[in-house]
């Protein structure tokens, strides 16, 4: 098995660790269509309480 000349440079690391950084850091969120705030994907929204355009969820 060939056994690599020197170590990887710093900028591959990074750079290979950037993409995953990103997705990882970046919470994923959707568009409630009802009140148009931001809210989880898959989940009812935590501002109106309606999932899929139906109400779900009892809000004051
Ligand atoms: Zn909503």
């Amino acid at each position: 098995m060939p056994v690599p000349k020197r170590k990887k440079p710093r900028t591959r690391t990074r750079s290979r660790k950037a993409q995953w950084f990103n997705s990882a850091r970046t919470p994923a969120y959707a568009t409630c269509p009802q009140c148009k705030k931001p809210k989880l994907p898959h989940h009812a929204c935590a501002n109106c309480g309606t999932y899929d355009g139906r109400q779900v969820l009892t809000v004051d």
